[in-house]
């Protein structure tokens, strides 16, 4: 008899080990942990759980990850300048340099035909929306600089051209291939400053 056959024991496991780079063994320790843990926090760790599904939507706007909506980068921010990236994390690596003062426009994906990904399967409707009002001077395109990115970058910026908007791309200090959320900031904030119109 193997105690992790146990079913308490077994489903903890199986939970843990569907987590973004939990393997078997990592997924046991956790449940183990969790095991010896007092009521108290193991109770505090289920409520968060279930609290970020209640709490968490994404703002109808950008769509990024708020609480309300339109979130307070929607409400607050300069809308002149809108960045578009291709996840919330993206937006976070951004924010992190210090360096963007305007709003953000998050894709939730990036154009991959192989993967049957078209342009109507991100939100570039929603940025288009958004452009409506003719407040918006600037987009920047801050998408990884892979294939995808690229693509998709070209892709925006040519709807984006006869709108009469100044298309943006990230200059290439981060190294073809990588992503964002990986370049330090101050290698991301240089090449947030030194974009070039494309
Ligand atoms: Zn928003």
């Amino acid at each position: 008899m193997n105690i992790n056959q146990i079913e308490p024991i077994a489903r903890l496991i199986n939970e843990f080990s569907k987590l973004p780079s939990v393997g078997k063994r990592t997924a046991e320790r956790y449940a183990y942990h969790i095991i010896r843990a007092s009521d108290e926090s193991v109770k505090n760790f289920a409520e968060s759980l279930l609290n970020i599904k209640e709490k968490i939507k994404f703002c109808d706007v950008c769509g990024n990850y708020t609480e309300q909506t339109p979130c307070a980068f929607c409400r607050e921010r300069d809308k002149k300048i809108i960045c578009v990236v291709k996840e919330p994390k993206d937006s976070i690596a951004i924010e992190k340099t210090g360096n963007f003062k305007g709003q953000y426009h998050i894709l939730h994906g990036v154009i991959n035909p192989l993967a049957g990904v078209g342009p109507n399967d991100i939100r570039i409707k929603e940025l288009l929306t958004r452009l409506d009002d003719g407040i918006t001077q600037e987009v920047i395109i801050a998408t990884n600089p892979d294939v995808e990115g690229e693509a998709t970058a070209l892709y925006i910026s040519r709807l984006l051209k006869p709108l009469g908007i100044k298309v943006s791309r990230i200059a290439q200090g981060i190294s073809m291939g990588s992503e964002l959320e990986y370049a330090d900031e101050v290698t991301l904030s240089k090449a947030l400053l030194d974009r070039k119109e494309i």
